[in-house]
Parts: structure tokens; sequence; C-alpha cells
């Protein structure tokens, strides 16, 4: 029932968790709001609202995100 559905799970976004230091700045950053914390770690709480900006990776200062525009 979703429109646009064919744009949905195409973002290469990956959080990693277990190098997520908690510094809350992808939230900050992130335009979408893919991101919301949880127990002091990031967890992506909107992955299809990821437009694959970069903002996110290249504010994390602990390599906890990656994205590869182009690839989905
Ligand atoms: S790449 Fe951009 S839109 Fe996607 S989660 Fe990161 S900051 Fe948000
Ligand atoms: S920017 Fe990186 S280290 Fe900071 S909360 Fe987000 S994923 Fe974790």
């Amino acid at each position: 029932m979703k429109e646009f559905r064919h744009y949905e799970d195409v973002s290469t976004l990956v959080l990693d968790k277990e190098l997520c230091v908690g510094c809350t700045l992808c939230t900050q950053v992130c335009p979408h709001h893919v991101f919301e914390m949880a127990d002091r770690k990031a967890e992506i709480v909107d992955f299809n609202a990821c437009m694959e900006c970069g903002a996110c990776v290249n504010n994390c200062p602990s390599g906890a995100l990656s994205v590869n525009p182009g690839v989905g």
C-alpha cells in the first residue's frame, strides 16, 4: 500500500554499532532524521529516508557509518 515502494531499501547506509561511541553527531547532522540514540548508541530508525548525502559518515568520529552513493 505504500507509495514510492520502489525507492525503499535502496540506501547503502551501514551502521556498525560496535564502533559507535555515542557522540550523537549523526543524529544532529542527518537532514532526514534517520538516526536516534538508544542506550548511548546510534540506531537507524528510518532507513528508507536516507538519501546517501554522506553527512553522517563525514561527521562520525569512529568510522561507525558508511555509505556508497551511486551503488544503490
Ligand atoms: S547519508 Fe545523509 S541522509 Fe543518509 S543517514 Fe547519513 S546524514 Fe542521513
Ligand atoms: S556519529 Fe558515529 S559515533 Fe557518533 S553517534 Fe553517530 S554512529 Fe555513533
